[in-house]
């Protein structure tokens, strides 16, 4: 289960897997979808459990930081369907229904490479959406 991989990443970085990072992390498993941290915050209110918005900020930031985590460009966050594989991750969202999906892909990495070193930056982490109509929605 993808739940053991994302814990498994997170015991073996050296931040230990606290009970907060945990429900955040279940939080995040539960919702299956990019959310932002208030929603993480109402899921787990619901649930009877208090995380303050700053320590879900903190340690969404963690986790985006360890790559089991991503920040979309809307600010929402998703986790990572394929974390320590090679190659760069993006997103296609559907701009009818909104769905996403996330693909990883080693050509863009290599592209981000090629434009990061270009412009003369460091260790480029790429991470593209793009929007199309899902197969649900082609008309076709
Ligand atoms: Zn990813
Ligand atoms: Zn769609």
């Amino acid at each position: 289960m993808s739940s053991c991989q994302h814990t498994t990443i997170l015991e073996r970085s050296g931040l230990r897997a606290t009970m907060q990072r945990r429900l955040v992390l279940d939080a995040l498993h539960q919702m299956q979808t990019p959310a932002s941290p208030y929603d993480i915050e109402h899921h787990l209110t619901k649930r009877g459990s208090t995380v303050h918005p700053v320590t879900i900020y903190r340690i969404t930031k963690q986790f985006e930081n360890l790559g089991i985590l991503h920040r979309l460009g809307s600010g929402r966050l998703s986790l990572c369907k394929h974390p320590e594989t090679e190659g760069a991750h993006g997103y296609l969202r559907c701009r009818d229904c909104g769905s996403v999906t996330e693909f990883q892909n080693e050509h863009l990495q290599r592209l981000a490479t090629d434009i990061a070193e270009e412009h003369r930056y460091h260790s480029p982490a790429p991470l593209i959406e793009i929007t199309g109509l899902c197969p649900s929605c082609d008309p076709s």
